[in-house]
């Protein structure tokens, strides 16, 4: 019988492999009666590899996460006997905190640390439900846990899809914004709040960048264009390692509003944000 694959359209090879309900939950077949194709499961990995070597290098903003300190990780996988270890080359991956470079040193740590038996396998976007099945699912069945350095979504993907698997984070995920390189440090730029108003305040965000969230700032507190709130940046303890002055967002925005001509727009009433459009889950 004629196999349906939204990959490859329909096929009529003998080679199929035999039917797993994962494929059904991401819709890569529409009837419980079509199986997987082999030759569209090829296919599938071979776009993933071409969009990992094409598009890695060239990421620049992204969800930003860190990992778990490794006693938390080891803690999650107690009472497991073996672990697929899943690295991300999308964001996670490009500023070398989950790619596979940073899951096979995760490997290697449980390796040392743990009788688990581990081993890695890297997808180049773990948010993608395909490539995710694609590069996971020959060797998902040998596990009985899956260990993910992806984002939140990642894992969520993951989890998704393995149905039957334990599937654990090893990051924190943070928030979205990029890395200054000069600096070394992550940034958040968006909190997604679902209403951009970047063009009205010069590109430069108070719901992620005021320490308060103004909406009409600055609030008084700004001394020589610093914000009053300190930022402090704790190590694995929690213990402060870092007092950082972040300039005041309002400030940033009076001077680029100036410089192109806009500064009415600076004086302009925003009412509240109207946080019912981020009210989670969200959905468009
Ligand atoms: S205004 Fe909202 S959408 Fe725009 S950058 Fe800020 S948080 Fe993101
Ligand atoms: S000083 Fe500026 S950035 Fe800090 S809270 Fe006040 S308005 Fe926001």
């Amino acid at each position: 019988m004629p196999l349906i694959c939204k990959v490859q359209g329909i096929c009529n090879s003998s080679q199929s492999v035999s039917y797993d309900k994962n494929f059904m939950d991401v819709g890569l077949h529409p009837d419980d009666s079509y199986k997987p194709c082999v030759i569209g499961f090829e296919i599938v990995k071979l776009i993933c590899h071409i969009f990992e070597v094409l598009t890695v290098p060239s990421v620049g903003i992204m969800i930003v996460a860190k990992q778990k300190p490794i006693n938390e990780i080891v803690k999650m996988l107690e009472g497991t006997e073996s672990v697929l270890v899943v690295g991300c080359n999308g964001c996670t991956g490009v500023y070398q905190v989950g790619g596979k470079k940073e899951a096979d040193a995760l490997k290697a740590r449980l390796l040392e640390s743990t009788n688990i038996k581990a081993n890695v396998i890297t997808v180049p976007r773990q948010c993608d439900r395909q490539m995710s099945l694609a590069s996971v699912q020959p060797l998902v069945g040998d596990y009985e846990a899956v260990l993910s350095t992806a984002c939140g979504v990642g894992v969520q993907i993951l989890a998704e899809i393995f149905r039957d698997k334990t599937v654990i984070p090893a990051n924190n995920t943070m928030f979205i914004g990029m890395r200054e390189k000069e600096l070394g440090k992550f940034y958040e730029y968006c909190k997604a709040c679902g209403d951009c108003i970047l063009f009205e305040t010069g590109g430069i965000c108070p719901v992620t960048k005021c320490a308060k969230g103004m909406m009409n700032g600055p609030c008084g507190g700004c001394v020589d264009g610093k914000c009053e709130v300190s930022f402090e940046v704790r190590d694995e303890t929690g213990k402060i390692a870092q007092t950082i002055k972040n300039d005041c967002a309002w400030y940033l925005m009076y001077a680029k509003l100036k410089q192109t001509g806009m500064l009415n727009s600076f004086s302009m009433y925003r009412s509240p944000r109207d946080r019912s459009i981020s009210d989670s889950p969200r959905m468009f």
